[in-house]
């Protein structure tokens, strides 16, 4: 236990307990995201994997959350967004990347075309009033966990799809901003670049 846990001692989210973010208990709260949809129509689609026949109208391929939204969930977020209290980070990323697994089509972008990863940008004013963008503190790290290069900005990918061999992109938020993800994607596709996937923690 260092310094910090004694002054500010870590309470648990859901029910209080000292010791942790998120006790064992309280983790057997949150729910895996079983039932995506496809970004585009917003119909059902396992993965979050666009259909088909949306394919035409947008350059996003697919829309993964990891988690439904729940009361413990959103109190994390908002503390990590609101407060500052950005040690929070390690619990979020520890019970997303356990989660991960089960999202198979996000999985196999991952391993077969290990797209370069992109946060979310969030408005100038937000991360003035912020102080930083929540998707670039969880992304830089999870990044890193998942093997994939980091890229803070959307201009610098489109220079490291120009000059490497990256063919695709992998946006990333905390929060499912369907509507920005569409944009940042559709905005791509005029800088030559035809497969962005999205991830976010929670729907
Ligand atoms: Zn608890
Ligand atoms: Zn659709």
């Amino acid at each position: 236990m260092n310094l910090l846990d004694i002054v500010f001692p870590k309470v648990c989210l859901g029910c209080e307990k000292n010791g942790s973010y998120l006790c064992f208990d309280c983790v057997n709260y949150l729910k895996s995201c079983q039932h995506n949809v496809c970004p585009y129509c917003l119909k059902s689609s396992r993965f979050g994997q666009t259909h088909l026949d949306c394919l035409k109208k947008t350059n996003l391929k697919g829309l993964t959350a990891v988690f439904w939204q729940n009361r413990i969930l959103k109190k994390a977020l908002y503390k990590l967004r609101q407060k500052g209290v950005t040690d929070l980070k390690n619990t979020l990323l520890e019970i997303a990347l356990s989660c991960l697994g089960e999202h198979q089509a996000l999985v196999e972008i991952i391993q077969t075309e290990k797209p370069l990863f992109n946060p979310l940008p969030l408005s100038k004013k937000q991360e003035n009033k912020q102080g930083f963008n929540q998707a670039e503190l969880l992304g830089k790290d999870l990044a890193k966990s998942l093997g994939l290069t980091y890229v803070p900005e959307v201009g610098e990918v489109k220079k490291g799809i120009k000059t490497g061999s990256y063919k695709s992109l992998l946006l990333f938020n905390d929060l499912w901003d369907r509507q920005s993800f569409l944009s940042v994607a559709d905005s791509l596709k005029h800088k030559g670049i035809s497969r962005v996937w999205a991830l976010v923690l929670a729907r």
